[in-house]
């Protein structure tokens, strides 16, 4: 079961932690966990397979944050893996066409398809405020038609009048002219179910759609049947265009692995999730919950995320704490900008850091931007730890070659020792004003 894939991976990656990059062995022995826990998931072994391969390609090699461990870094990769493999946002339904938008129903018999027809239906009227037509085209299944029309008496939503004896394809005509005529912004068409798949079926859903021209053509599986609905999914998929999938009884379905396989099979986002048998039992279909809840640790997630976040937080008091007492040499100002290139360049910097403000100033003044940002960075990086700590001891002969290591002028290497100095005295005065409160005083 999914629930365990979080001790699964931690189990494995205990022993791990404290090391700086995940190893492609440490990255392995972690998906074996989790192609296992797929697999129990119903997940079908292609997307399985392959899905596997995408989320190992993306955590070998990957630095793993501080303050997480590597079990929690790859727990993150998996689950954006599986947030992408989903689809990434809700999606709508097409109805913004000529009137009257079709939506075509497909699926097997006893999938859940004439309840979602109704489901569907009500959502439009009540939400969108549309005038929803539904009509029933199965003729195979005695009471089919009238099944449809008890839904609609129940969600307060026409359909169509039965008339004996008519074939799927006259009954799509007579919907059409009756949407059209009588001013229905969408046409809701519910069509026949088989017990599996068959040619005949798909033979009828194309005649259909060549008649109804549908904006939407939404496939209905029943998220309970596993690898079935796989292969339901893979057949209708070669033979009509679908544009979306509904999943049904994901109440009933702890596991989701049918979501994450029905979206790889037939490369269409899922739209909607039944969660019930009431008529008000549906919900758009949201990715990233679905993958919470099928690693079961949304909590880690964002632990990770509010790790990246907090590890820019540390530098930054540590450069505050260091400024605040005075000391300001070439290693800081260098965290320096690289805290500012982090942030998003000069622009974002205001207000980030106390003292930085002052530190914008005094580098706007010398003529700074985010461009000469990257060359300063260059300059520090071409020069020896002892020049960073003390840069006094620059003499003409080493400027020359510092500015040579970057490509620069030694010109520039003098515009970046005098930027440094002036930030150096205004560090020292603020250490003389008393510090941190000293500056919040200057500027409030
Ligand atoms: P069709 O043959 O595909 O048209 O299937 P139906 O719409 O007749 O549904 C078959 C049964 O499944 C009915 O009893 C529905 O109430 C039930 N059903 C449909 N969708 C859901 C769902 O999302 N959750 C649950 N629990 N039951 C559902």
């Amino acid at each position: 079961m999914f629930d365990s894939l979080s001790d699964r991976l931690g189990g494995v990656f205990d022993k791990l932690r404290g090391r700086g990059a995940l190893t492609e062995a440490d990255v392995r022995a972690a998906m074996r966990e989790v192609r296992i826990a797929l697999l129990e998931a119903d997940v079908a072994l292609p997307v399985v397979r392959e899905f596997v391969d995408k989320a190992t390609e993306k955590a070998v090699g990957s630095d793993v944050l501080r303050s997480i461990t590597p079990g929690q870094m790859v727990v993150k990769i998996v689950s954006d893996t599986l947030t992408e493999t989903l689809g990434a946002d809700t999606s709508e339904l097409i109805i913004d066409v000529t009137p009257p938008a079709v939506i075509m129903m497909v699926g097997l018999q006893g999938s859940g398809k004439t309840t979602t027809t109704a489901k569907l239906a009500k959502r439009l009227k009540e939400r969108e405020r549309k005038k929803v037509l539904m009509a029933s085209l199965d003729v195979n299944r005695p009471a089919a038609q009238e099944q449809l029309a008890v839904l609609g008496t129940q969600v307060d939503v026409a359909t169509l009048p039965i008339v004996a004896g008519q074939s799927p394809v006259e009954i799509a005509r007579r919907a059409m002219q009756a949407a059209k005529l009588q001013g229905f912004d969408v046409l809701m068409l519910d069509t026949a179910g088989r017990l599996h798949v068959d040619q005949a079926l798909m033979d009828e859903m194309k005649a259909v759609a060549d008649v109804a021209n549908p904006a939407e053509i939404l496939l209905v599986v029943d998220s309970l049947t596993g690898q079935d609905a796989v292969n339901v999914a893979s057949s209708f998929t070669q033979q009509v265009p679908l544009t979306g999938v509904v999943l049904t009884r994901m109440d009933g379905d702890a596991r989701g692995g049918a979501a994450l396989s029905m979206r790889a099979v037939t490369g269409q986002p899922i739209k909607f999730a039944g969660t019930g048998e009431k008529l008000d039992a549906i919900e758009p279909f949201h990715p990233a919950r679905v993958a919470q809840r099928i690693l079961g640790m949304g909590d880690v997630v964002s632990l990770v995320e509010r790790a990246a976040e907090s590890i820019q937080q540390e530098d930054a008091d540590k450069l505050a704490k260091r400024m605040a007492q005075g000391k300001f040499d070439l290693n800081d100002l260098r965290a320096q900008l690289a805290q500012m290139q982090r942030m998003g360049g000069l622009g974002m910097l205001a207000g980030m850091i106390p003292g930085l403000k002052k530190a914008q100033g005094q580098m706007a003044a010398a003529g700074v931007n985010d461009k000469t940002l990257v060359h300063l960075d260059a300059l520090i990086g071409s020069m020896t730890p002892k020049e960073r700590e003390r840069p006094e001891i620059l003499n003409a002969k080493r400027k020359i070659r510092v500015a040579k290591g970057a490509g620069l002028q030694v010109q520039d290497v003098n515009r970046l020792l005098k930027m440094h100095k002036d930030m150096e005295t205004a560090m020292k005065k603020l250490k003389k004003m008393g510090g941190l409160k000293g500056l919040a005083k200057m500027f409030t």
